[in-house]
């Protein structure tokens, strides 16, 4: 969301200052009805026009990328490390990741430029299912799963309810693959949640978004979501 005299600043057609008179005067209209108060905020969706003329807005787009490990979830780095929109680099729109996978941890990240929707996506209202695959060392025993199923403490509280299960276990290296479902978004969340019941976490990797998979991608590509699959996220 950004505030009406923003967009019409940024479409070049005024400065800030001009485009509250621009407002206050009546000559700008939102959706086709007439905005006169300051401070509104429009999406990206929403149709803006001065003295009955379109203003040109950027385009909202929607992306997924299947993060490799040893990329950072940001748009820049001071230490000059890659970061995901580098992979966005052909695209004209400036994107950003809505939320953060580790810079150790693979799967499925959403980009887009759309703020409303990256607000979104990441209200705590909006419990979407992540689901996380861990290499962990040790072999959780039913009952540390059933820990994390009702929820453990963790400094910032104690977790939502999850989901857990043993995929494979070898038993001569004292690892296991297990899945981790959760709601919640907090930082480092399945690191520090596996942690709390004592298996470290050697690899991590988030496999599905909501609905949204990794299927078809590998490490490193993307792709575009459909108007559909926005639709179905809002
Ligand atoms: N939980 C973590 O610990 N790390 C991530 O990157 C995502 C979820």
């Amino acid at each position: 969301m950004e505030r009406l005299q923003k967009v019409i600043a940024h479409a070049g057609i005024a400065s800030r200052r001009k485009a509250e008179e621009l407002i206050a005067e009546g000559r700008v209209k939102v959706n086709g009805k007439i905005v006169k108060e300051q401070g509104v905020k429009v999406s990206p969706s929403d149709k803006v026009e001065v003295d009955g003329i379109p203003v040109e807005r950027e385009q909202p787009v929607y992306f997924l990328l299947y993060k490799p490990r040893g990329v950072l979830s940001a748009v820049s780095d001071d230490k000059g490390r890659q970061v995901v929109t580098d992979y966005f680099s052909e695209v004209e729109q400036r994107v950003y990741p809505v939320g953060r996978l580790d810079y150790d941890t693979s799967g499925l990240l959403i980009l887009t430029n759309d703020g409303e929707f990256a607000n979104l996506l990441m209200h705590p209202r909006n419990e979407v299912e992540k689901v996380y695959v861990a290499k962990v060392k040790g072999i959780p025993t039913k009952e540390s799963l059933r820990t994390l199923q009702r929820g453990v403490k963790l400094e910032d509280g104690k977790t939502a309810p999850a989901r857990a299960k043993v995929i494979s276990a070898d038993k001569k290296k004292q690892t296991a693959i297990i899945e981790l479902v959760i709601h919640e978004g907090r930082n480092r969340q399945v690191r520090r949640m596996m942690e709390a019941i004592g298996h470290s976490v050697l690899k991590l990797k988030r496999e599905r978004y909501g609905f949204l998979t990794l299927k078809g991608l590998s490490a490193g590509e993307g792709r575009e979501l459909s108007a559909h699959e926005v639709k179905q996220l809002r």
